[in-house]
């Protein structure tokens, strides 16, 4: 026997229409590229979508096309992710921050046929535009009185392609698997890889994200998404904040301390997403200016790296504002895990809950999580056993753009995700490494996170990074490389010492090298690939 309930695709445009019809007067607030602050409310950005979908449709952008998008979270990119998926067609999320070479591969692998751009990567997109033969148009996403002089072929002005559009298009209803969205995944080896989502998953993550125990979006809460749309869906943020009927705060193209707290304290932001590096920032930024409060912020969120215990501290003891730690990647549309409490943790004391809480947590509904051994062994959830992190879902890539890479899911059908973890009683998941860049050190492996979460402790550590250096006797030792903070002058045996308690003693680094900046992957990541380049040559004291 069938159910009777009715055929109602989860298709991406149905949140944009349920924010529309049921929050209309809700805003969302973008610092725009041209400068001003602009406003619109739900029933704007619906309007406005509907219509470019209307227009890109009169220029023959259709069902399965790809279109590349550059551009920074603000309401034209909104508009044109809802336009774009509206009629069908794939909205494909460029990084700014990768390489020449590396746009080019990916665009051209992708199959963009037409590109949206901000303003401020029209150069980017002009130096490269000659490789890219398949781009018949690129819309610069502004209007006529903004719009640059430029070379880039079949150039057209955001505003004028929305104005040709009709303003009563009605959004046409297709199969809930139909792709919407495209994301590559950085390659650290190999190729770059694109990582497909279909309408169905970014409404069902949507929906997971949005459950109470996970990030729980009201309709009575302003979301600030400062990690990019480019950057693995932004979180799923364009699709849970309207589904929530939240209001949205865009910050644009300024991602500094200052600009960040602005926008957070005006728009009396309260729960914001990022990375690191960005709360790293914002932190200074307040220290700097101890008179500067947050009083409506009550929750940052904090994925992509590993949360430091102090940077958790500094928020919830400085602030009185929760940290949640997530887990994710690119190929799981993107979180994975969420670090809040849960049913019988209740009673626990500080003590006993910050440990956990420092975890990456743990999976909402649609995630199943487990880790193996090589034999593809699930190890058991004890807290200590650590081995490969392996997931399964609706919402989780089975395969990469073009079949790339090979089949990637194992024989239970789960992918493995590459990062090494533990699981505890409490089913919270920890991530010890990356699987490349653990430190096999006499047989054994050393976490280069956790000496990585504990060196950022020590008060004259601005970013710690830690890799292993090859060593005669026991393969691999821990490297504590170190960015000092403005102004102290540390020396490595006291940022040791510092560490001497916290960790097993023989995981203790066994030189510090200081230098000026760490590098960094587009995503905002410690670079362990470029950093072990740039420590080829180097010998340990105990070599
Ligand atoms: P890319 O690989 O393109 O940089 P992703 O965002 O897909 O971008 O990266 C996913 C990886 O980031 C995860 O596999 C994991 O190694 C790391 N990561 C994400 N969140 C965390 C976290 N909270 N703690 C530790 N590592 C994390």
């Amino acid at each position: 026997m069938q159910g009777l309930m009715q055929d109602w695709p989860l298709l991406a445009h149905k949140v944009l229409d349920h924010a529309a019809t049921c929050h209309p007067d809700q805003e969302i607030v973008s610092r725009s590229i041209e400068g001003p602050i602009h406003r619109q409310t739900y029933t704007d950005l619906n309007r406005r979508a509907k219509q470019l979908a209307s227009g890109c449709q009169k220029r023959g952008i259709k069902l399965g096309d790809v279109v590349g998008t550059m551009a920074w979270n603000g309401y034209r990119h909104l508009e044109s992710w809802y336009a774009i998926m509206g009629i069908g067609a794939v909205v494909h999320t460029l990084n700014p921050r990768l390489f020449p070479e590396q746009l080019v591969y990916i665009i051209d692998h992708a199959e963009d046929t037409c590109f949206f751009v901000d303003l401020t990567f029209v150069p980017i997109l002009e130096a490269i535009q000659d490789k890219l033969p398949k781009i018949t148009n690129f819309v610069v996403m502004t209007d006529r009185e903004h719009m640059p002089e430029t070379k880039l072929r079949g150039v057209i002005c955001y505003e004028e392609l929305l104005a040709e559009g009709d303003d009563d298009f009605v959004w046409p209803e297709f199969d809930e698997n139909t792709a919407c969205g495209m994301c590559y995944t950085s390659g650290t080896t190999g190729n770059p890889k694109g990582v497909v989502y279909s309408h169905r998953s970014n409404v069902l993550h949507a929906m997971a994200t949005n459950m109470a125990d996970a990030l729980g979006f009201l309709s009575t809460d302003t979301v600030m998404p400062v990690v990019p749309m480019f950057h693995a869906n932004a979180w799923s943020t364009a699709f849970s904040a309207p589904m929530a009927g939240a209001k949205m705060v865009m910050p644009g193209a300024q991602m500094d301390g200052a600009s960040i707290y602005e926008l957070l304290d005006t728009e009396q932001a309260t729960i914001t997403l990022a990375v690191p590096t960005v709360w790293l920032m914002l932190l200074q930024y307040l220290e700097q200016n101890p008179e500067k409060k947050l009083d409506a912020l009550k929750r940052v969120v904090i994925g992509g790296s590993a949360c430091p215990e102090s940077m958790m501290k500094a928020f919830e003891e400085g602030y009185d504002i929760e940290v949640i730690h997530a887990w994710g990647m690119t190929e799981m549309s993107p979180l994975g895990t969420l670090g809040t409490r849960k049913g019988g943790m209740q009673g626990m004391s500080q003590e006993e809950w910050w440990p956990i809480k420092l975890k990456q947590g743990r999976p909402p509904f649609t995630v199943e999580m487990r880790i193996t051994d090589d034999d593809e062994k699930e190890l058991p959830r004890d807290g200590k056993a650590f081995g490969h992190l392996v997931v399964r879902g609706p919402c989780i890539s089975k395969a990469y753009l073009k079949g790339e890479g090979g089949n990637i899911l194992d024989g239970q059908g789960f992918f493995d995700t590459g990062d090494v973890s533990t699981v505890d009683e409490y089913g919270f998941m920890q991530i010890t490494d990356r699987s490349k860049d653990v430190i096999k050190s006499g047989g054994e492996w050393i976490s280069s996170i956790d000496l990585e979460n504990i060196a950022v402790g020590h008060p004259d550590v601005a970013e710690a990074a830690v890799i292993g250096i090859e060593h005669p006797k026991w393969d691999e030792r821990p490297l504590l490389v170190v960015v000092k903070k403005e102004g102290t002058e540390p020396d490595g045996a006291d940022i040791l010492k510092f560490m001497e308690g916290k960790i097993a003693k023989w995981w203790m680094p066994d030189d510090v090298a200081f230098v000026e900046e760490i590098p960094h992957t587009a995503t905002g990541k410690i670079s362990k690939l470029q950093l072990r380049q740039a420590f080829e040559d180097y010998s340990l004291p105990t070599a």
